[in-house]
């Protein structure tokens, strides 16, 4: 069978080759310690799932739902922006439930972008934001994270002409690899460019419940005028260990909102509404547990960093996320350095650059594994002999 053409030009999938030692390793008997995935290893709530029990015992919601999610949710989704953001939504025009925001983010440019338009795309960054513009017949314009812009977006650095054509542009901060937390103040700047350009704003903000010290990280509808110009996609994945559950949520600009809502209209029918009533439960029930989860997360991240600082390689101290981003020690190549650290101690290693050619140089640990595991891997990273590695460079 014939692939279509855009399935055809997505890039080599870069992991193949991890995924594969992977299993070899594993298949010689060797007890891996895989923190390659980002996927919450605590459980849901329970009183998430008691209610999702509870309502999918009703019959009423088994059918059909409504595409744009029932409004209940949705004024949940309002009610909960408003405490935790100090934003007002109408949640019957500027809120959209979604199959998770996976589905949401890949599905915007569909509505959006017109085959030769410009979509503005974080490298490194989450690949669906490029497969969404590549399916829409747009063309990807690259914006690099460097640390030495602290892995935010140099927008001065966007061309004219690109800034012109640009219909699109993602964000996605707490940044998924990077672990890198955007200010106001850039958000503001973002903002100023869109609306004298006419683009649409598409900031992920996945992962704005983990935070870490205090830190709170800023949604960008915050900034005067950002409704203008700006939608939000969140979701209930990461916060409450749901990833499997598939409820997400976009937000902001009633347009946009209404357009991939016409977009959602012609391809699927909505959620599950007894996972609607889970997701209500899990944003105005009680916060104890996420609120735990948050403890052990950050925990796991001080074993992380006071690891890898022990054995004098750089790293810096994530305020928020999952994970722990960091430079390849010896400057090695990041593909070389995950492969030989899986053969030579069993620990397993994101490259950076399966999320972007700037993502080269910079290794991802997702803090998805227990306490012990996280201390093991750190052990075992003593023993593994960087100086003997080809390229390597002091
Ligand atoms: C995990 C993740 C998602 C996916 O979220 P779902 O709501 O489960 O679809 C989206 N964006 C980023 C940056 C992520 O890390």
């Amino acid at each position: 069978m014939e692939l279509a053409d855009r399935l055809k030009r997505l890039p080599p999938y870069l992991f193949a080759e991890i995924d594969r030692k992977k299993r070899e390793v594993r298949a010689r008997g060797v007890d891996v310690i895989d923190l390659g995935i980002g996927d919450p290893d605590l459980p849901t709530p329970p009183h998430i799932i008691r209610a999702l029990q509870r309502a999918a015992e009703d019959p009423e919601t088994h059918r059909y739902p409504s595409y744009e999610g029932m409004l209940a949710f949705r004024q949940a989704v309002a009610d909960w922006y408003a405490k935790r953001f100090n934003v007002r939504l109408d949640p019957e025009q500027e809120v959209l439930a979604l199959i998770g925001s996976k589905e949401g983010t890949a599905h915007m440019p569909l509505a959006f972008v017109n085959p030769g338009d410009v979509v503005l795309v974080p490298d490194p960054g989450y690949p669906v934001y490029a497969a969404g513009t590549w399916f829409a017949g747009g063309e990807v314009h690259w914006m690099p994270l460097r640390r030495q812009n602290a892995f935010l977006p140099d927008l001065a650095a966007i061309p004219a002409e690109t800034a012109r054509r640009a219909k699109l542009m993602y964000l996605n901060y707490p940044n998924n690899p990077t672990a890198a937390v955007a200010t106001r103040e850039f958000f503001a700047e973002t903002v100023k460019l869109a609306r004298s350009h006419g683009i649409l704003v598409c900031h992920d903000l996945m992962y704005s419940e983990l935070k870490f010290d205090g830190y709170e990280p800023p949604s960008i509808l915050e900034i005067e005028g950002a409704r203008e110009t700006a939608v939000e996609f969140h979701s209930l994945s990461k916060t409450y260990s749901m990833t499997g559950w598939r409820l997400g949520f976009c937000v902001g600009n009633a347009s946009a909102v209404a357009g991939l809502g016409k977009i959602k209209t012609n391809v699927d029918s909505g959620v599950f509404q007894a996972v609607q009533y889970a997701g209500i439960a899990a944003l105005t029930g009680p916060q104890d547990l996420s609120e735990q989860y948050r403890r052990t997360y950050q925990k796991r991240r001080d074993i992380v960093v006071g690891g890898l600082k022990a054995l004098g390689w750089d790293v810096d101290i994530p305020k928020g996320t999952f994970f722990v981003w960091a430079p390849v020690p010896g400057r090695l190549d990041s593909r070389r350095f995950a492969t030989r650290l899986l053969e030579e101690v069993g620990v397993v290693v994101t490259p950076g650059v399966g999320f972007g050619p700037s993502g080269e140089g910079f290794y991802r640990i997702a803090l998805t594994v227990a306490e012990a595991r996280l201390a093991e891997a750190m052990e075992r990273l003593k023993g593994f002999r960087l100086e003997r590695l080809k390229g390597f460079r002091p």
